[in-house]
């Protein structure tokens, strides 16, 4: 049992598509801010939280202009 814990915390987790109800999987790289997109219907989100898992529409250019983390990710 307590030799497995630690690799829960690399297990795929999933947000839950609100356009239509899939699970979005958020692998364990994803960050909070990190945008996925739900494979059955293409709508976007940002991940708000990871625990639990929050996922918000990412909304097109309406509030474009809201803290967009710089983040420079390493290629
Ligand atoms: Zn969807």
């Amino acid at each position: 049992m307590s030799k497995r814990n630690r690799r829960y915390e690399n297990a795929v987790r999933y947000g839950r598509c609100g356009m239509c109800d899939a699970d979005i999987p958020l692998e364990h790289f994803f960050e909070r801010g990190d945008v996925v997109s739900c494979g059955g219907c293409g709508a976007e989100y940002v991940i708000q939280a990871l625990q639990p898992v929050r996922l918000k529409v990412q909304e097109e250019e309406q509030g474009a202009r809201r803290k967009r983390s710089m983040k420079q990710g390493g290629i």
